[in-house]
């Protein structure tokens, strides 16, 4: 039981210190620092039994893997990179969603995600190839 413990709070630790939202191999990698040998069986069931207590949350992204982060987080967007395939926290939001609204419907909630090259891949897309 200690051992599974143990697992879990690295798990949970991992996922609070990405400060993006992560995948379960990722997850993994980050964990292996604090539990080593945690399995990928561990992180799949850790991560469904923290979605289920509410403290993890999907980040869907249309044609990528689903990711998870910390449920308990302000209001905000995602920056997918087209190149590495990150997903990154971009805070604030453009709002007006209200205004953007039909009559008579109602609103309740939205989705923004911001797309194109993240800040290292950017640039070393500027690098002049070396030919
Ligand atoms: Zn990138
Ligand atoms: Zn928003």
């Amino acid at each position: 039981m200690q051992r599974k413990t143990g697992q879990r709070e690295a798990i949970k630790r991992a996922i609070r210190e990405a400060e993006r939202p992560v995948g379960p191999l990722e997850i993994r990698d980050l964990a292996e620092a604090y539990s080593p040998g945690v399995g990928i069986a561990t992180i799949y069931r850790t991560v469904k039994s923290l979605l289920e207590t509410g403290w993890l949350a999907p980040v869907e992204i249309p044609g990528g893997p689903t990711l998870y982060e910390l449920a308990a987080k302000p209001h905000h967007h995602h920056f997918h990179c087209r190149e590495c395939g990150k997903v990154f926290e971009v805070h604030g939001c453009a709002g007006h969603f209200q205004k953007m609204t039909p009559p008579g419907f109602q609103l309740e909630g939205h989705e923004v995600i911001l797309r194109g090259l993240c800040d290292q891949c950017s640039a070393k897309s500027k690098v002049p190839q070396a030919s």
